[in-house]
Protein backbone atom coordinates (compact mmCIF):
# COMPACT_ATOMS: atom_id res chain seq x y z
CA UNK A 1 0.00 0.00 0.00
CA UNK A 2 1.24 3.57 -0.67
CA UNK A 3 1.84 5.24 2.25
CA UNK A 4 1.08 9.39 2.91
CA UNK A 5 4.01 11.28 2.02
CA UNK A 6 2.86 14.50 4.88
CA UNK A 7 2.36 11.89 7.60
CA UNK A 8 4.74 12.18 10.82
CA UNK A 9 7.72 10.41 10.07
CA UNK A 10 7.18 6.25 11.57
CA UNK A 11 10.41 5.07 13.48
CA UNK A 12 9.36 1.86 13.20
CA UNK A 13 9.70 1.83 9.31
CA UNK A 14 11.67 -0.99 8.11
CA UNK A 15 14.66 1.47 6.73
CA UNK A 16 14.73 2.96 9.91
CA UNK A 17 15.25 0.13 11.67
CA UNK A 18 18.21 -1.11 9.06
CA UNK A 19 19.66 2.36 10.18
CA UNK A 20 19.69 1.96 13.34
CA UNK A 21 21.38 -2.12 12.46
CA UNK A 22 17.98 -3.65 14.07
CA UNK A 23 17.55 -6.13 11.33
CA UNK A 24 20.00 -6.34 8.41
CA UNK A 25 21.15 -5.20 4.70
CA UNK A 26 23.40 -6.33 2.26
CA UNK A 27 25.22 -3.00 2.52
CA UNK A 28 26.88 -1.45 -0.39
CA UNK A 29 28.07 1.88 0.91
CA UNK A 30 27.74 3.96 3.58
CA UNK A 31 29.29 7.98 5.28
CA UNK A 32 27.99 10.15 7.04
CA UNK A 33 24.98 10.92 5.04
CA UNK A 34 23.77 7.86 3.59
CA UNK A 35 23.22 4.38 3.71
CA UNK A 36 23.19 1.90 0.26
CA UNK A 37 21.92 -1.32 0.13
CA UNK A 38 20.64 -3.93 -2.28
CA UNK A 39 17.40 -4.14 -2.46
CA UNK A 40 15.29 -6.90 -1.16
CA UNK A 41 13.43 -8.08 -4.32
CA UNK A 42 15.69 -6.68 -7.27
CA UNK A 43 13.87 -6.04 -10.12
CA UNK A 44 17.31 -5.53 -12.68
CA UNK A 45 20.32 -6.81 -13.03
CA UNK A 46 21.62 -4.12 -10.68
CA UNK A 47 18.94 -2.56 -7.95
CA UNK A 48 20.32 -0.68 -4.95
CA UNK A 49 18.41 1.73 -2.67
CA UNK A 50 20.14 4.65 -1.13
CA UNK A 51 18.51 6.31 1.89
CA UNK A 52 19.48 9.85 3.79
CA UNK A 53 20.33 9.47 7.63
CA UNK A 54 18.22 11.50 8.93
CA UNK A 55 14.54 11.13 9.39
CA UNK A 56 12.62 12.30 6.21
CA UNK A 57 9.46 10.65 5.21
CA UNK A 58 10.16 10.99 1.47
CA UNK A 59 11.66 13.13 -1.55
CA UNK A 60 8.76 15.98 -0.89
CA UNK A 61 9.71 15.97 3.18
CA UNK A 62 13.97 16.10 2.69
CA UNK A 63 13.49 18.51 0.17
CA UNK A 64 11.59 20.75 2.45
CA UNK A 65 13.05 20.42 5.37
CA UNK A 66 17.11 19.16 4.96
CA UNK A 67 20.02 21.24 5.47
CA UNK A 68 21.87 22.01 2.57
CA UNK A 69 24.84 19.84 3.64
CA UNK A 70 22.25 16.87 4.36
CA UNK A 71 20.76 17.49 0.70
CA UNK A 72 24.45 17.91 -0.76
CA UNK A 73 26.23 14.86 1.06
CA UNK A 74 23.28 12.08 -0.23
CA UNK A 75 23.23 13.71 -3.46
CA UNK A 76 26.72 13.08 -3.56
CA UNK A 77 26.40 9.78 -2.17
CA UNK A 78 23.86 8.66 -4.91
CA UNK A 79 26.70 9.46 -7.25
CA UNK A 80 29.62 7.70 -5.66
CA UNK A 81 27.07 4.59 -5.15
CA UNK A 82 26.74 4.22 -8.55
CA UNK A 83 30.35 4.44 -9.48
CA UNK A 84 31.20 2.19 -6.91
CA UNK A 85 28.56 -0.32 -8.45
CA UNK A 86 30.58 0.35 -11.80
CA UNK A 87 26.79 1.51 -13.58
CA UNK A 88 28.51 4.85 -14.68
CA UNK A 89 29.93 3.22 -17.44
CA UNK A 90 27.42 2.02 -19.52
CA UNK A 91 24.32 4.12 -17.33
CA UNK A 92 22.27 3.84 -14.88
CA UNK A 93 17.81 4.92 -13.95
CA UNK A 94 17.45 6.56 -11.01
CA UNK A 95 14.05 6.55 -9.60
CA UNK A 96 11.92 8.31 -6.31
CA UNK A 97 8.68 7.00 -5.50
CA UNK A 98 6.72 9.80 -3.77
CA UNK A 99 3.33 8.98 -2.08
CA UNK A 100 0.37 7.77 -3.53
CA UNK A 101 0.69 8.59 -7.33
CA UNK A 102 4.17 7.73 -7.00
CA UNK A 103 3.32 4.40 -5.10
CA UNK A 104 5.43 4.73 -2.58
CA UNK A 105 5.44 1.74 0.01
CA UNK A 106 8.83 2.52 2.78
CA UNK A 107 8.27 5.78 4.08
CA UNK A 108 11.68 7.04 4.42
CA UNK A 109 13.06 8.53 1.44
CA UNK A 110 15.12 6.21 -0.82
CA UNK A 111 16.34 6.85 -4.07
CA UNK A 112 16.77 3.57 -6.24
CA UNK A 113 19.78 2.97 -8.57
CA UNK A 114 18.57 0.33 -11.86
CA UNK A 115 21.35 -0.91 -13.58
CA UNK A 116 23.21 -3.94 -15.80
CA UNK A 117 20.89 -3.32 -18.68
CA UNK A 118 18.76 -1.15 -20.64
CA UNK A 119 15.38 0.60 -20.10
CA UNK A 120 13.46 1.29 -23.03
CA UNK A 121 10.37 2.49 -21.16
CA UNK A 122 10.17 5.85 -19.60
CA UNK A 123 7.17 4.36 -17.29
CA UNK A 124 5.37 0.87 -16.80
CA UNK A 125 2.37 -0.19 -15.36
P1 LIG B 1 9.11 2.04 -2.96
O1 LIG B 1 7.94 1.47 -3.68
O2 LIG B 1 9.84 3.09 -3.78
O3 LIG B 1 8.76 2.54 -1.58
O4 LIG B 1 10.16 0.87 -2.83
C1 LIG B 1 10.45 0.20 -1.65
C2 LIG B 1 11.52 -0.80 -1.97
O5 LIG B 1 12.07 -1.26 -0.75
C3 LIG B 1 11.05 -2.03 -2.75
O6 LIG B 1 11.78 -2.13 -3.96
C4 LIG B 1 11.33 -3.18 -1.79
O7 LIG B 1 11.72 -4.35 -2.45
C5 LIG B 1 12.43 -2.60 -0.92
N1 LIG B 1 12.57 -3.19 0.40
C6 LIG B 1 11.59 -3.38 1.32
N2 LIG B 1 12.10 -3.94 2.43
C7 LIG B 1 13.43 -4.08 2.21
C8 LIG B 1 14.51 -4.59 2.99
N3 LIG B 1 14.33 -5.08 4.25
N4 LIG B 1 15.75 -4.58 2.45
C9 LIG B 1 15.95 -4.11 1.21
N5 LIG B 1 14.97 -3.62 0.43
C10 LIG B 1 13.73 -3.60 0.92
Amino acid sequence: MPIDPKAAYDDQNVFARILRGEIPCNKVYEDDHALAFHDIRPQAPVHVLVIPKGAYVSWDDFTAKAGDAEIAGFIRAVGTVSRQLGVDADGYRLMVNMGQNGHQEVPHLHVHIFGGRQFYHMICD
